[in-house]
């Protein structure tokens, strides 16, 4: 398939582009390049023939018209997005601009490229999102694909309106799609702003440790590469109009995190005292969720997808490629808001 992916300079498009090269399929990768993009996260491929760039933001729709007839996907996979929670507190506005005017172009630009092409019954938009969307959950339950919608912050509220969208394109133009809500990634080219790749190069560097309020938020933990696994999945064998729910069934609390992290540091890279010294709880995240957990019976059951490794596989793979890729981490830590507390103002 040729696929039209967005945001495939990200971390997770770039998983994705990644992944989906190694399977033989070819990719045009769409990105504006913003400040959380990094084109050396796809250096791997990108002298692929199989392998095509475009700068071009969602928001100009226009160029998105132009992409579509250069390139004639046969299927889209929608990552582009600001993702940041923080960020989308100090600043709300790009992520209305970009999660949902950005995806309100994508689809009208798909829309006019598949209708102008018979309308093909192959043809996908692939829709992904986060279980955000949902809300949060009390110490017990678990998110299914028929949960409510009650998303707490700016972005997850700008999500839960693109999932909007998407899900109306499908019921009122036949626009064929697919949607995918998952959880916390982790893993190789995590921008260093979240929380993992921030534990382990603040405690490379003999910095604190900073944990929100007191670390109980829960999240179900899913390596990268198992999520842009799943996402080729359900664009190759999800039924149309379908939503599934991507976890990774490793619900850990942040503060259970940094303190694998922490352990596995001491293993791996040994300092003058353990690293768990570091640790500093700082004020909480404004509307902070407790906590997500995805039931993931759909995707297992109907189309046989499971995560390949548990977190503590997945986190000790994470802190060996952050410690084997310096000249990565280094280059970011310099761009704009990285390594400052962002997201506190109410
Ligand atoms: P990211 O911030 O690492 O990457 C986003 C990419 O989109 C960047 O390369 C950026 O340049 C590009 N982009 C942003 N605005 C754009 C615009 N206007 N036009 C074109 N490109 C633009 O994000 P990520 O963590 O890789 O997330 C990718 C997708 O997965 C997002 O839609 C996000 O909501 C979703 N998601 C993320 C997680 C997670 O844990 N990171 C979990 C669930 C869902």
């Amino acid at each position: 398939m040729k696929i039209l992916v967005t945001g495939g300079a990200g971390f997770i498009g770039s998983a994705v582009v990644r992944h989906a090269i190694a399977k033989g399929h070819s990719i045009v990768n769409l990105d504006s390049l913003t400040y959380a993009a990094c084109i050396d996260n796809v250096a791997s491929i990108s002298g692929s023939p199989n392998y095509a760039f475009e700068q071009v933001d969602i928001r100009d729709r226009p160029a998105l018209d132009a992409v579509f007839s250069t390139h004639a996907p046969d299927v889209v996979m929608h990552l582009a997005a600001e993702s940041h929670v923080d960020r989308s507190i100090d600043g709300p506005g790009a992520f209305i601009e970009t999660n949902i005017t950005g995806t309100y172009n994508m689809l009208e630009a798909a829309r006019a490229f598949w209708a102008a092409n018979a309308r093909p019954d192959s043809f996908r938009f692939h829709h992904i999102s986060t279980d955000e969307v949902y809300g949060s959950l009390g110490e017990t339950g678990q998110f299914t694909e028929s949960t409510p919608y009650a998303p707490n912050s700016p972005y997850s509220a700008s999500k839960a309106a693109s999932d909007h969208l998407v899900r109306a394109w499908y019921e009122t133009y036949n626009l064929p799609i697919v949607m995918t809500n998952c959880s916390n990634n982790y893993g190789p080219f995590h921008f260093p702003e979240k929380l993992v790749p921030v534990i382990i190069l603040n405690a490379l560097a003999g910095k604190p440790l900073p944990i929100y309020g007191n670390g109980a938020n829960v999240r179900d933990w899913l390596y990268v590469e198992d999520h842009a696994d799943a996402l080729l999945t359900v664009l190759e064998n999800g039924a149309l109009g379908r939503t599934y729910n991507i976890g990774g069934e490793n619900e850990a609390t942040n503060l259970d995190i940094v303190k694998m992290i922490c352990a596995i540091l001491d293993k791996k890279h040994p300092g003058t005292a353990p690293y768990a010294e570091q640790i500093t709880f700082v004020a909480d995240r404004p509307g902070h969720d407790l906590r997500y957990a995805i039931d993931p019976s759909r995707i297992r059951d109907e189309l046989g997808w499971r995560p390949s490794v548990t977190l503590q596989q997945g986190l000790e793979k994470t802190v060996d490629w952050y410690l084997a890729n310096e000249p990565w981490w280094r280059a970011l830590q310099s761009r704009d808001g990285v390594g400052k507390r962002l997201g506190k103002t109410v």
